[in-house]
């Protein structure tokens, strides 16, 4: 089923989460634990991050430098199908514009539709370690709205090769990534909302955000898209907050403030079971007066950890 449907047929919050794959070399088994200890509480959709290839640049002997893989984390596209025809529930692969061409992205989307998945997260991803400015493949896409088109053109049966024999179209509901505090690239808010608007209009369905430990960043983030005229539904993620380092990494790898409050409740703790109480009570308000406001789903930020998100889930729906 499509994201879209299920949020607009809901008529009421739902809960979702977002897993990453294991790494390789390591089963799918704690994956599975983590989605039986939450699917008690209906998660009506499961999205799988996507990563590519972790790079380094090497000096060789003869001083040149070299691009060398040190790091592959496959399985996105497997992982996603066998948790949906494992528990019947529909998963939404995150697929991006970093470290693929547009064929491979072609033959993604073809092997997801062929395995019945028909969601997908768009991003473009971000640049690899020692490159200060994200670099597309040669035949890739630049920018998330480019890959959105793409999708778009399989839906109509337009596919990279004219002369391809079978060219049945491939229908995907398409989300893409919003930040209410500007993606950390972008010079203003205002060109940031610009660049969004563009990937609606090339044909995304719903946005979902950059984690936010505000509300109140969130609901002038609506308001500045609407205002826009960037209508579709706009999904909330949330983090809860587990480990005491969190409090000065999340606000550097991911550009977003850390409210005061919140940090001073956090540099008290000692240990990470006490940040994880703190940040689990924090998601929790946070959760409960989205949902109050009718929000149209809650895409949570896992990280492989489900205890905090089960107390979450019991405490607001
Ligand atoms: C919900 C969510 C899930 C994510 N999941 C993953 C994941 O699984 N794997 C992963 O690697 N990363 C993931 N990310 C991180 C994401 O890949 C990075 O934030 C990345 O830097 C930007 O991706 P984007 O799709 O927002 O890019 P874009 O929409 O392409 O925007 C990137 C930057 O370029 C600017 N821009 C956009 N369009 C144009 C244009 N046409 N011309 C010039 N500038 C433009 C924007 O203002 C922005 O500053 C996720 C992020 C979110 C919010």
């Amino acid at each position: 089923m499509r994201v879209i449907d299920i949020i607009q047929n809901a008529g009421k919050t739902v809960f979702s989460f977002e897993l990453l794959p294991p790494l390789k070399g390591n089963d799918a088994g704690k994956l599975f634990q983590t989605i039986e200890s939450l699917t008690e509480f209906d998660p009506k959709y499961i999205n799988i991050t996507t990563h590519r290839d972790e790079v380094e640049f090497k000096e060789m002997a003869d001083g040149s430098i070299t691009k060398r893989t040190v790091r592959k984390r496959p399985g996105t596209v497997a992982i996603a199908a066998a948790i949906q025809h494992k528990y019947g529930i529909p998963v939404v692969p995150h697929i991006l514009c970093g470290g693929f061409t547009k064929s491979e992205t072609e033959h993604v989307l073809i092997d997801l539709n062929f395995l019945g998945v028909n969601n997908v997260l768009a991003l473009r991803g971000d640049g690899i370690k020692g490159q200060h400015v994200f670099q597309p493949e040669k035949n890739g896409h630049a920018n998330a709205n480019q890959l959105v088109q793409q999708i778009k053109d399989l839906g109509k049966g337009k596919y990279l090769e004219e002369d391809l024999r079978n060219t049945a179209p491939l229908d995907f509901c398409i989300g893409v990534a919003g930040y209410p505090e500007k993606h950390f690239e972008a010079p203003n808010i205002e060109l940031d909302l610009n660049y969004l608007k563009q990937k609606v209009d090339a044909g995304a369905d719903y946005i979902v955000t950059q984690m936010f430990f505000d509300n109140k960043v969130y609901y002038d983030f609506v308001k500045k898209c609407r205002e826009k005229g960037i209508d579709v539904p706009i999904i909330p993620g949330l983090k809860p907050i587990n480990l005491v380092n969190q409090l000065t990494v999340l606000p550097k790898i991911f550009s977003i403030d850390i409210p005061q409050d919140l940090a001073a409740a956090l540099s008290k703790c000692k240990t990470n079971d006490d940040a994880a109480k703190v940040g689990t009570s924090w998601a929790i308000e946070q959760a409960k007066d989205l949902v109050a406001n009718n929000v149209p789903s809650l895409h949570i930020y896992t990280y492989g950890v489900s205890d905090n998100v089960k107390e979450i889930v019991k405490a607001v729906f």
